[in-house]
């Protein structure tokens, strides 16, 4: 598409440029004998989703590092305590948290806590169905990560480690896990 929208930042200002709101053709809706009843709208709009302080999070996954959080405040009840999904400032004293790297211990000391598997998705869904949605324990995070499995069946307790999307979205989707021991990772996904 040559006027596919575009956005960047120049001196902390956003730019954009191309098409944010598009109309494709319409067709009628009619009844069995032919009467019109009304026309679909199909149109389309780009959304502009801003990362802000949590982006360090989604081009962590691109790198393949898995980056929580962690309050440094010595005034704080929860020093120390480490957080994934990741989170700029502490729960509890709201000061900004320091950046953690969790690669090493989601590979090492990562289990399923609890799961759903589903084939009822929302729109735009781009996972295969039956999706096997997990919360993940990480080490010694005090929050649990949901993600999803790739390849085998999930069980409450089992091992496992984490795998990347070798060409990022950068969404949380680049994020994917597999079961402890995998030999091989997904298709498109790299350990
Ligand atoms: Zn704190």
């Amino acid at each position: 598409m040559s006027n596919q929208a575009k956005v960047w930042i120049e001196k902390k200002a956003y730019k954009i440029k191309g098409e944010f709101s598009s109309l494709e053709a319409n067709t009628p809706i009619r009844r069995e004998d032919g009467k019109l009843c009304g026309v679909t709208n199909p149109r389309r709009l780009v959304h502009m989703h801003s990362y802000g302080g949590e982006a360090p999070f989604f081009e962590g996954l691109a790198k393949g590092k898995l980056l929580g959080t962690q309050c440094g405040n010595s005034k704080c009840e929860s020093q120390g305590s480490i957080y994934i999904p990741f989170r700029i400032c502490c729960p509890d004293c709201l000061a900004k948290m320091k950046i953690v790297d969790l690669t090493a211990a989601a590979k090492k000391n990562a289990k399923i806590y609890t799961y759903v598997v589903t084939s009822r998705t929302g729109a735009f869904n781009t996972l295969e169905v039956p999706i096997k949605f997990i919360d993940v324990q990480i080490g010694e995070a005090v929050t649990l990560l949901k993600s999803y499995l790739l390849l085998s069946e999930p069980e409450i307790g089992k091992r496992v480690i984490p795998v990347f999307r070798a060409k990022p979205t950068f969404t949380i989707t680049d994020l994917a896990w597999v079961a402890a021991g995998a030999k091989k990772p997904p298709k498109g996904f790299r350990f």
